[in-house]
């Protein structure tokens, strides 16, 4: 079972409801990253008590570790991990630019470098793509696979999520034009391949590939909105900038239709309030959990963040070290509400465990509580002004 409906527009931003078996998801939603079958830190009892209403699990990691057929065995993904909302699982596409050249030349999607600076260290790509699939090999024992629309649609079968990818080349900002504009005939051709092989009983949603040539996203958007599935995702390289990024959602997304849009990997906050703001429905991101287990707590822009991201502050920094407030005094996650600053700072200093449950809880309450603020202003028509608030300066 899976529906959706928008309930209220402003401007291109909507609010919106999608309905599985497993439960509903109110959109726009950020949803949580669940890799290998845990919000990393987090358990079931977490999530529950943070309100989460969906998480996406990946079918790359899941495939190695335990097996798909092993979560099988055990009762899908819902039971294996007990979480009885709505699950996403990607379809592993992603892995062939983040194993092959984002991997090869230590670059994330929009083509920055992670730790801000090139790595001299190149390392070596462990995936190969042909028309016949992606030839992989595992990070963990260095195994070989392939991975293609029918193992990918078996797998995703097996893990048993509500929301399943179909599967795409992920391509590199590094790729040039005649590079990104074949993998994306080779995506349009496995799109119908995964139309072919998926389980009825799974909502399928379409990758637009296409990179940041304006041609080549109009071309990839016709192709996928022209096929049966119950969703779009928009996928793979978004340009060099932001800017970039924004640019081709204002393109593409006045040509999707009513069907619900996703857009994979993205999830910062001024990241959130533009591409809410140009019509996209839900992200799935790793940003919160995995910077809060860095030292970096999200806190409203007027509780005095950092100067250089006033949407976080570095727990680790020496001006914490007697700090009596909590993270964010407006936040009322269940960190906030029980510790203070210098006691996670503490924590952090000592890597102590409890550290990062208590930081990830609050990094995914903050996400989550925005969200919420975000769909109530897009209901009241003041989302222009709730944008304004948080982005200003
Ligand atoms: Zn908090």
């Amino acid at each position: 079972m899976f529906s959706f409906s928008v309930a209220k527009q402003d401007k291109l931003a909507r609010v919106g409801r999608i309905e599985t078996s497993h439960g509903a998801i109110d959109t726009p939603y950020l949803v949580p990253v669940a890799t290998s079958a845990s919000v990393r830190t987090l358990d079931s009892f977490d999530l529950k008590k943070l309100g989460a209403q969906c998480v996406l699990a990946n079918t790359y990691h899941l495939f190695l570790r335990p097996g798909d057929t092993v979560v099988k065995k055990l009762g899908g993904l819902h039971t294996f991990m007990d979480f009885q909302g709505p699950i996403f699982t990607d379809s592993g596409g992603f892995q062939t630019f983040s194993l092959g050249l984002g991997r090869e030349h230590n670059i994330n999607k929009l083509g920055f470098f992670p730790e801000g600076k090139r790595s001299e260290q190149k390392q070596k790509t462990l995936a190969r793509v042909t028309d016949a699939g992606v030839h992989f090999q595992s990070i963990y024992d260095g195994s070989r696979h392939l991975l293609n629309p029918k193992s990918s649609m078996r797998i995703q079968r097996n893990l048993g999520g509500d929301i399943i990818m179909a599967f795409d080349e992920c391509t590199s900002p590094l790729s040039d034009y005649d590079y990104t504009k074949k993998a994306m005939e080779r995506t349009h051709r496995w799109a119908l391949e995964s139309l072919r092989y998926h389980d009825r009983k799974q909502a399928l949603y379409g990758i637009i590939q296409g990179g940041w040539w304006k041609d080549l996203r109009d071309a990839s958007t016709k192709f996928i909105t022209d096929l049966p599935f119950e969703g779009i995702a928009i996928g793979g390289s978004l340009g060099h900038s932001k800017k970039d990024m924004h640019a081709i959602l204002d393109r593409l997304v006045p040509q999707l239709d009513e069907r619900p849009r996703h857009l994979l990997g993205i999830g910062e906050i001024d990241d959130i309030f533009e591409c809410v703001a140009r019509g996209v429905d839900t992200f799935d991101c790793v940003m919160p959990t995995r910077i809060a287990r860095r030292g970096n707590l999200y806190i409203h822009p007027e509780s005095g963040g950092r100067v250089s991201n006033k949407f976080r502050i570095n727990i680790k920094s020496g001006k914490y070290k007697d700090d009596g407030k909590p993270i964010d005094p407006h936040c009322g996650c269940p960190t906030c509400r029980s510790v203070s600053r210098a006691y996670l700072r503490h924590l952090y200093s000592i890597n102590e465990l409890s550290y990062y449950r208590l930081a990830t809880l609050h990094n995914l309450h903050f996400m989550l509580s925005l969200m919420g603020q975000i769909r109530e202003s897009i209901k009241s028509g003041t989302f222009v002004k709730l944008k304004r608030k948080w982005l200003k300066g």
